[in-house]
Parts: structure tokens; sequence; C-alpha cells
């Protein structure tokens, strides 16, 4: 079952070198999840051959314009080819009353329904949930307020042994043996113990989208065991200060975070306009935490189960 996270923009405020603000799309088990909606996230979907209707919910961390600015193209062009599913947003409060207006002053009545989801600052919540998947917010520290993206898998069903199964069992010892129930008779007896007919799950899968923020371990503990961490890094710790005056972190600090959460694998992004090479940025996260990669446009990410 899929598990993908594809990069659609990795720079920070400004785009630079080819590099264009923050959007990702993350895919699990066929769901299309958009975070983050930066300045030229549809031409980049459309690059990459993502057929935008099938997204149904859009995250955005925050209201700085190079998380969002791309978002009324997008959904212009979705009411352009007709859309008629809902389309759910994610956000701080502000984003209805931006995109409401824009509407307005257009006379545009979109062709299908937008449901707005307000964030709550400092906020860890469950904000999507279905039977294979959930989203929570992460509370991150910013200029304004800024929520993360916690994806996870639901636990998943016991996996039958096909080439072990006894002959004549009945539809809903099949659903029992799924949940880890034994067979049993009428009187309640066992004829086959759980782990005589089934394999033990496959794995669940999470993924934690951490822009933009200062350093704060505070979310260490929600993210701890996390399959893969993104986590901004827009600065070297030679501009450490720049971090702080504009709550951003450097790339040491993002592997630090990746380190304490034991993170199997941290990528990297929001990357400042002021370098031209980013090795230095991978350079300085190695040295804290070896499994990093950057979080490059077009880059594919796959978890395995
Ligand atoms: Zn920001």
């Amino acid at each position: 079952m899929s598990f993908h996270i594809t990069i659609l923009g990795s720079s920070g405020a400004l785009p630079a070198y080819g590099r264009h603000p923050s959007s990702q799309l993350v895919e699990i088990q066929s769901r299309y999840f958009l975070v983050d909606c930066g300045e030229a996230a549809q031409m980049q979907l459309m690059k990459f051959d993502i057929g935008f209707q099938r997204i149904n919910h859009i995250f955005i961390s925050h209201l700085h314009g190079d998380h969002y600015l791309g978002l009324m193209g997008l959904l212009f062009s979705m009411h352009l080819h007709k859309r008629t599913t809902d389309l759910h947003l994610y956000s701080h409060r502000g984003l209805d009353e931006i995109i409401i207006t824009q509407l307005r002053y257009s006379q545009s009545v979109p062709s299908f329904k937008i449901v707005f989801h307000r964030l709550e600052e400092g906020e860890q919540k469950v904000i999507f949930e279905d039977e294979a998947v959930s989203v929570e917010t992460i509370p991150l520290h910013h200029k304004i307020r800024c929520s993360g993206f916690l994806f996870r898998e639901k636990p998943k069903p016991r996996r039958i042994d096909k080439d072990n199964l006894p002959p004549g069992l009945l539809i809903h010892q099949i659903v029992g043996l799924k949940k880890g129930d034994d067979v049993t008779d009428e009187y309640g007896n066992v004829l086959h113990t759980n782990e005589s007919l089934t394999f033990p799950p496959r794995k669940s899968r999470s993924y934690a989208y951490c822009s933009d923020t200062s350093f704060n371990e505070q979310i260490v503990d929600q993210i701890k065991g996390i399959d893969l961490l993104y986590h901004e890094a827009t600065f070297i710790t030679e501009d450490e200060s720049k971090a702080r005056e504009t709550k951003h972190s450097t790339a040491a600090q993002a592997a630090t975070i990746a380190l304490k959460a034991q993170a199997s694998k941290l990528i990297l992004g929001h990357f400042s306009a002021r370098y031209r090479d980013l090795g230095p940025i991978l350079d300085e996260a190695k040295k804290v935490f070896t499994n990093v990669q950057l979080a490059l446009e077009g880059e594919v990410f796959s978890l395995q189960e």
C-alpha cells in the first residue's frame, strides 16, 4: 500500500535558484493530501503529473505567503475543471476570509463546496481521521500561529496465512482472525489459535511535517519514533542569530530534533534564498544525524510497510 511524499517546493520565503516555496503532496493508501501550497504548487503538480482533482484535503501550516499563495490559483483551476467533490481546507484563522474576499471580487461561485476547518494555536489535535489514516496537528513556535502535521496509518489487520487455512471457515471467523481472535467452536473451545493461521500485521507508517518553527524540543514527545521527519532548516549555524530573529531553525537544530525523537529518517527544507549551494546545510545536519537528505523539488520519499 502506498505511502509517498512528493516534494513540490523546498524554498523559504523567496523562490531562489529554481527552488519554489513550500508545498508537498502526501499520498497514503490512495488518499491525496496537500501540505502547504506555496506559489507554483499547481504548476509543480502538473510538472510531476499529479492529478490535482484527487486532492480532497489541504493543510496550511500558517498564513505566511510562501505557504499558501498558490492556493487561489489551484482552487480556480479545480473550478474550471468542474470539480464537484468537497474540498477540505485546514488552516489557522483568516484563510476563509481571504478566499471568500477573492471569490467575491471575481464574482466567482466555485463548482464545489469548500469546507473550512480552523486550527487552534498550541493545540495537539486529530483534525482528520478515516478507517486507515489520521492527521494530527503539531504545535510549532513561529512568528504567527503555526502548526505542523503528523500523518499516521492506523493499526492494520493481521494477515491470513492462505496456504494454511482449514477448509470451511465462516466469514465471521475470517474477520475475527484478522482482528487477532482464535477460531473457536460454538462452546468457545479453541480449534485453531490465531498465531497458527495468521501473520503479524504490516507496519503502520508515520510522517511528520514541521515547518516553520524555531528550535522547539516540546515537539519531540509527540513525534517520538517517527518513520520520516520533515523539519525546516532555513539556516546554517553561522546564521543562527537570523534564525532566532525570524523564528526559524538551523540544520543542526533540525537534526537535533530528529535525534531526540529517534526518527528513522530526516528530510530538510525551507532553505533561505541566501544559500545557492545547499551542501553546507546537509553537512551540518549530518554531523548530528546521519540518515538525512535534502527535500528538493521532485524528490519522492516512500515509506515501506
Ligand atoms: Zn513562516
